[in-house]
């Protein structure tokens, strides 16, 4: 059996074993008390692939970023930079210039609602380089013609931008600490 390094915490109350992704990609699990170890290697073991999308997902997320004078300060920035960037590729790719939000989204690093013409951006973006921004606007704006991530979505995305995959991987490696 082929058991990946876990970090393993008896909870006396639990009924079930639960594992989740730590910092680092570190996996995190917790038993309860009497559960023989070979279960819980097994229980680990048996869940590999869900590992490592679970890894891949927290990848994906931007670096968390509290709500203050720092976040106030990267959110107009992000609007400056993103504002003249959706007109351009708004006018080049056709499509209706969006109201635009910039906030702190945690989760991921923007969003379109198509419906209501708007489109979201992270302040967390303000950390990274304006090319990776430029990247995640014309992501969004291509979902004003394709809502999902089909095919059409990612031709229009390689017609745009031909080089997105690189983008998308150097945006979803964490960032470098400042100072
Ligand atoms: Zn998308």
């Amino acid at each position: 059996m082929n058991v990946p390094e876990y970090a393993l915490t008896r909870r006396p109350r639990m009924k079930n074993i639960r594992m989740r992704i730590g910092d680092g990609g570190a996996i995190l699990v917790s038993a309860p008390t009497r559960t023989p170890q070979r279960t819980i290697d097994e229980f680990v073991a048996s869940r590999t692939d869900w590992i490592e999308k679970a890894r891949g997902r927290r990848e994906a997320l931007p670096q968390p970023l509290e709500p203050g004078p720092e976040a106030e300060r990267l959110r107009r920035e992000v609007r400056a930079a993103a504002e003249p960037l959706i007109a351009y590729w708004a006018e080049r790719m056709g499509v209706p210039v969006p109201d635009l939000s910039v906030r702190l989204m945690r989760t991921r690093w923007g969003s379109c609602n198509k419906a209501k013409l708007r489109v979201s951006l992270a302040v967390e973006l303000g950390r990274r380089d304006p090319e990776l921004l430029e990247y995640v606007v014309v992501h969004e704006l291509t979902h004003l013609i394709h809502p999902n991530h089909g095919p059409g979505f990612y031709s229009t995305m390689s017609t745009y931008l031909p080089d997105w995959k690189e983008k998308r991987r150097a945006l979803n490696r964490p960032a470098v600490p400042a100072g």
